[in-house]
């Protein structure tokens, strides 16, 4: 069976993994590199060659379906377990946030603040199903729950760094599934997940298995079209040229899989039109010295700067796996009309070395080696209030139409590698299951 597959990012490969040793599996990716979100620079200078990811990555120990790939990929070697420290910076100071002492010391709470504040993460913790939760606003949620202060002085600015404009409009399903996995951090504090030499191996070694059994991924290609008729699928239009196929996993954004099938998915295509992403401009600049002397990996900010985290993956990684000092500094954004995504991009560049400047006094232009922009308007869907009811199912409708991607149940309510290597594996049984082919 011919299969085609919109997107090489992590559902796209996972699918093809899956479906390669016994189909002809085609992926038309239209980006130049594949990885899609977990895509990653090739760094070269006079000491070191490596690869490090566009945007900022690291797993939790709860993302089996991905850890299960990396060992079936015999990549399991590569995984490292790290402490991430984590602050928040906060009117200019920095609070180191790793610890239940150190959050003790949070200021801008008071004491019966931070007790709220415990016993609100507490309760998260006992909750199991996020499902009734979809309906009620984070927002009003924190607010009847752990009052005014709690909201303003601490969730706002991390929810409005997150979501931007859309903040008050987000799930407390979301909430509270974020604040779940990242409370769940043992006696000896949280260790997140990362593979040395980058994701780029997961990346590679999918790719090289899908290719080696004789499937093709071609970059540079977009699919304009996917061509349905009597209710089933038949090809895709691909920089003009038809494909015939007997089946097409779709991974990209639902706005796009609208257009691309001529709004014609039925009772999914207000649905597609209804799920808003939003964008994320992520600086990755390379350092002569260290910005974050007190070894802080992921930096969250209320202040005025124009980004929302400063995350220093030298103090995450060892530095001498690299040989210089890489700092990711980050915004997402809503939409087209944000400066973020209208302006030129050393000027988006410039703001953000602007905001260090101001945020770090010891910071110095001249200890910048170089300077990397990744910006794109498909990062995340935004898990507003009922998004629940928007997840998409994976099958679209049509025969041979099958859907896998950051809008699938298992990136609900958070998207993530993990959650994407699932959608893939799931649309691709379903596939199998349903046209009686074979992995
Ligand atoms: C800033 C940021 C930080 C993140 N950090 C983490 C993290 O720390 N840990 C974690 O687990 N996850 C993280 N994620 C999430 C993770 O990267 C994603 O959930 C996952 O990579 C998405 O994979 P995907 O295949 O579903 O979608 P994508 O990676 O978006 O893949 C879809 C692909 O389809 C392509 N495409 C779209 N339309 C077409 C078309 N018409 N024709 C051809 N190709 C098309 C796109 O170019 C893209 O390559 C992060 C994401 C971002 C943006």
């Amino acid at each position: 069976m011919k299969i085609v597959i919109i997107g090489s990012g992590l559902a796209g490969l996972s699918a093809g993994y899956r479906l390669c040793r016994a189909n002809e599996v085609l992926i038309f990716e239209k980006d130049p590199d594949i990885g899609g979100m977990s895509a990653s620079y090739s760094i070269a200078h006079s000491e070191k060659k490596y690869f490090i990811e566009k945007y900022y990555h690291h797993i939790f120990r709860s993302d089996s379906e991905l850890l299960a790939l990396i060992k079936e990929l015999g990549l399991e070697k590569q995984m490292l377990w790290l402490e991430g420290k984590n602050a928040y910076f906060v009117d200019g100071k920095n609070y180191p946030m790793n610890t239940p002492v150190e959050i003790l010391h949070f200021s801008p709470l008071s004491i019966l603040d931070l007790a709220k504040l415990g016993l609100l993460v507490l309760r998260i913790r006992l909750i199991k199903d996020t499902t009734p939760y979809d309906r009620v606003k984070a927002k009003d949620w924190i607010l009847d729950t752990a009052g005014k202060s709690v909201y303003e002085n601490f969730f706002a600015p991390l929810m409005k760094s997150k979501f931007g404009d859309n903040a008050e409009n987000v799930s407390a399903a979301w909430l509270i599934g974020r604040v779940k996995i990242r409370s769940d951090r043992g006696k000896e504090g949280e260790k997140l997940g990362y593979m040395r030499g980058g994701f780029n191996s997961l990346i590679e070694a999918l790719a090289g298995e899908i290719t080696a059994n004789g499937g093709e991924i071609r970059t540079n290609r977009e699919v304009t079209e996917i061509m349905i008729k009597d209710n089933a699928v038949e090809g895709v239009i691909v920089n003009g040229d038809f494909v015939a196929c007997d089946a097409v996993i779709s991974t990209a954004e639902p706005v796009v899989l609208d257009s691309i099938t001529g709004g014609k998915l039925g009772a999914l295509h207000d649905t597609l039109r209804n799920i808003h992403y939003q964008g994320t401009a992520c600086a990755l600049i390379g350092l002569d010295s260290r910005l974050m002397g007190d070894g802080n990996y992921w930096l969250n900010i209320k202040a005025d700067v124009p980004f929302g985290a400063v995350i220093e993956h030298t103090n995450f990684l060892p530095f001498e796996d690299y040989g210089e000092n890489l700092v990711y500094v980050t915004s997402y954004f809503q939409n087209r009309k944000s400066p973020l995504w209208t302006q030129k991009e050393e000027d988006v560049i410039d703001s953000y070395l602007k905001g260090l400047e101001r945020m770090f006094p010891e910071f110095s232009r001249k200890d910048v080696l170089w300077t990397k922009l990744y910006r794109r308007i498909d990062t995340a869907p935004v898990y507003e209030q009922g998004y629940l009811e928007k997840v998409l199912p994976f099958a679209a409708g049509p025969s041979g139409l099958y859907l896998a991607g950051m809008f699938s149940s298992s990136n609900y309510p958070e998207r993530s590698m993990n959650g994407s290597v699932k959608a893939g594996f799931e649309s691709a049984e379903l596939l199998m299951k349903e046209k009686g082919t074979k992995s």
